[in-house]
């Protein structure tokens, strides 16, 4: 077994982090290094999906689960409206390999819409 990531630690709670959302499968907390005036991740609880091809191609409902609390959370802490990245991949950006979506909102900058 491999070490667990930063995510599932933090919802364990074995390093610090608030869970700003959870659901049965699927949660969320904020990102340490924003990038937008709000910049949140969802993540779901199993590590099993690298990434959001791998979550795709095997649970479709899972990756609509992380959706549907993007979404909830757009609503919530901006204006409805957001952006959702899922880094694929070392030369894309991808640092964590427990897939994850950015949900970045709040009134983004012209660099952050043209991003
Ligand atoms: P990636 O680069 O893999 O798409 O995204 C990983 C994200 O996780 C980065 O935006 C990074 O800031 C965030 N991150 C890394 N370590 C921690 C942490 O310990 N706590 C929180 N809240 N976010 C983290």
């Amino acid at each position: 077994m491999s070490e667990p990531s930063v995510f599932t630690r933090i919802r364990t709670g074995d390093i610090p982090g608030e869970i700003i959302s959870e659901t049965e499968n699927v949660f969320a907390i904020r990102d340490i290094a924003p990038q937008a005036p709000v910049h949140l991740l969802v993540i779901p609880k199993t590590e099993r999906y690298r990434n959001v091809g791998e979550l795709a191609a095997a649970d479709p409902g899972l990756l609509g689960e992380m959706i549907a609390m993007a979404g909830s959370l757009a609503a919530e802490h901006a204006d409805g409206d957001y952006r959702l990245v899922f880094n694929t991949g070392a030369n894309a950006g991808q640092t964590v390999f427990h897939v994850h979506a950015h949900v970045l909102a709040g009134g983004l900058e012209e660099k952050e819409l043209r991003a």
